[in-house]
């Protein structure tokens, strides 16, 4: 998950890879380093916590000299967030220095073996053991020494590599996770995620698994896993790199939820075409998707819960079974998935390693396979069959917000347009979907100004110890969400129940002053959440409804009531969302919680 970036040039490389880093600390903030080429040998700096500390100490990079080098920000899978275990990692003879992003499985055994060669190890992770190893494999030629040792490794890793003897030089290669490059003019770059460089270029490509990327200042070769070199098409990065940037608010979490009217009419308005929804399918086929006999949705964290809000509407639009699964689960659950199985992956990145892991074991019980992303290129996005972008822009806060909503437009529109193909959804529902989706913006944007009225009631709650949230149908799927929403920003305890098992365990939990948010918004068992939040009232809880407009009976039951836009049933999760991810952000920021890197958490989940 952690952030890798690189340079080679003419300018000082510290403040370059700093700044890079700066970029990237929302996949990973345990700790920072930096190595550079200086006077002969590789200059190590490095600070345990935040980037800012590793700032401090360099004075912004302005203490190290040397005009090639690499940075790295840590999400620690072995071994404790430390300044010894941070990156980068040298070899016991200082000739070779890394970092790393992944995980090394087999560490272990290589540790035991290089050991019994006399290395000696300082640190408790396995990043270590790929330092000390190319040190073993290198006879003089980095290129052959990083060839020799992949034959070694096992698991997931993204390398930026160093050679004292080599100081003009970075050597990059990746297995199974994200490492892009960079062109400039007299300069050039590599890093795990494009934001990092795009200030100094728009010109990238990315590395295949098995190729390696050697970069100096004035050229980059790549070679593919037998040496033999490679071509690489240039693509040209057109995201705006403002959008990457706070623009006056406090955290970029509050800045993502304010553009959701945008994102929403983004990633709705090119796939409806006169007056039809065409999802731009490219390899599946209208054929194929009458063939298609169930559906299976792979997803984890948030992306898992789009999959259960969309469920029930595939269900009913496309009258075929339909499976949420854990991404992480799925590979090793012998799935029930074959050529007639549609796999719809949900990802942000495009590169949580575990849906990418469940995608290719689909892939391999011939499953068809469409994928839904938010970054162009990334590796389930060239992995799948098929792909459809969420327009969603850069993400940097780690809890996702308008990710999330872009991910529900497509699904909306996917179930509409497999329900059409098939048959099964009519022309009027269609209209119906249509008529929502334009109107969806101008709606979202006015849940969103009632945004005070969502403080308030966190002024009210922010010192809550457990929170509930029940709801029903569609309304117990964006519970899900609401609870994730709220646990992984503010760390209070709380829990998602479908409202009727609350009597099945749950509601001993519940006593005098604990808060339960009760989602009223599916209409057709509106009725029944008033029962379940009797029932809650009566053993002392304090009750906060989402309800519809309209709905004023609600009211005589809760403590307090949100109202949200009465709604078309297939988009209302789209408006019932918003005030549970501000309820979510203003609780995070009344308890003076780091709303936008949560601890323990990273935004691209690259290991497993
Ligand atoms: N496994 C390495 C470590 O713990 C890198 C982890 C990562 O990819 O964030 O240091």
């Amino acid at each position: 998950m952690c952030g890798i970036v690189g340079f080679a040039g003419v300018r000082q490389a510290a403040p370059i890879l700093l700044e890079g880093l700066k970029r990237l600390e929302y996949r990973g903030y345990d700790s920072a380093g930096l190595a550079v080429q200086s006077d002969g040998k590789i200059v190590v700096s490095k600070a345990r916590g935040r980037l800012s500390a590793l700032c401090k100490l360099t004075h912004d990079g302005a203490d190290i000299d040397g005009t090639v080098g690499i940075g790295h920000t840590r999400w620690a899978t072995h071994g404790e967030p430390s300044y010894i275990n941070s990156h980068p990692h040298m070899s016991h003879d200082g000739a070779v220095c890394v970092v790393h992003n992944g995980i090394i499985e087999n560490y272990l055994a290589l540790r035991a073996f290089l050991e019994a060669q006399g290395y000696e190890f300082v640190s408790d992770t396995d990043t270590e053991i790929i330092s000390q190893l190319l040190a073993y494999c290198y006879e003089g030629d980095p290129v052959e020494a990083v060839k020799r040792a992949r034959g070694y490794l096992e698991g997931s890793y993204a390398l930026g590599i160093l050679f004292r003897d080599r100081p003009e030089a970075i050597y990059a290669v990746s297995k199974d996770n994200p490492l892009i490059v960079g062109l400039g003019e007299g300069e050039n770059y590599m890093a795990s995620d494009v934001t990092a460089i795009l200030k100094h270029t728009r010109r990238v490509f990315r590395l295949n698994e098995g190729e390696m990327a050697v970069i100096t200042k004035d050229c980059v070769s790549v070679t593919d896993e037998y040496g033999m070199g490679v071509d690489k098409t240039v693509t040209e990065v057109t995201w705006d790199a403002d959008a990457a940037e706070k623009g006056g608010y406090e955290h970029f979490m509050i800045k993502e939820i304010l553009e959701q009217p945008e994102v929403i009419q983004k990633t709705a308005n090119p796939r409806i075409v006169d007056g039809r929804i065409d999802m731009g399918l490219k390899r599946i086929t209208r054929e194929d998707l009458r063939g298609v006999d169930n559906i299976c949705i792979v997803a984890c964290g948030s992306a898992y819960h789009v999959g259960c809000v969309a469920k029930p509407i595939l269900k009913r639009l496309c009258r075929l079974p339909v499976s949420v699964e854990l991404a992480s689960e799925f590979k090793y659950a012998d799935p029930l998935v074959d050529a007639r199985t549609l796999v719809i992956v949900i990802s942000q990145s495009g590169e949580t390693i575990d849906t990418y892991h469940a995608l290719k074991e689909a892939a391999a019980r011939g499953a068809r396979i469409v994928s839904v992303v938010n970054v162009v290129g990334s590796t389930i996005a060239a992995a799948s069959e098929d792909v459809i972008y969420t327009w969603a822009g850069p993400e940097i806060a780690v809890a996702t917000t308008k990710a999330y909503s872009a991910q529900l437009i497509v699904l909306y529109m996917l179930a509409m347009y497999i329900g059409r193909i098939r048959e099964t959804a009519t022309r009027e529902q269609e209209r119906e979907l249509i008529a929502e989706l334009n109107a969806l913006p101008a709606a979202v944007a006015r849940a969103l100004n009632d945004k005070e009225g969502v403080q308030y009631l966190a002024s009210l709650y922010y010192s809550s110890k457990d929170v509930f949230f029940i709801g029903r149908n569609i309304d117990y799927a964006l519970a899900l969400e609401g609870s994730l929403k709220l646990k992984e920003i503010s760390y209070i305890h709380s829990e998602a129940y479908a409202a009727g098992e609350l009597k099945h365990g749950t509601i001993s939990l519940v006593e005098q002053g604990t808060l339960v948010i009760a989602l009223c918004t599916y209409a057709p068992l509106k009725d029944k959440l008033v029962s379940n939040i009797k029932e809650v009232k009566s053993r002392g809880a304090n009750v906060i409804a989402l309800a519809n407009e309209g709905d004023e009976d609600i009211a005589q039951v809760a403590d307090h009531v949100i109202y949200i836009p009465r709604w078309g049933q297939t988009t209302m999760p789209s408006l019932a969302i918003i005030p549970l991810q501000l309820f979510a952000y203003y609780v995070a920021s009344l308890k003076g919680c780091d709303v936008d890197k949560p601890r323990n958490l990273a935004k691209s989940v690259t290991v497993e």
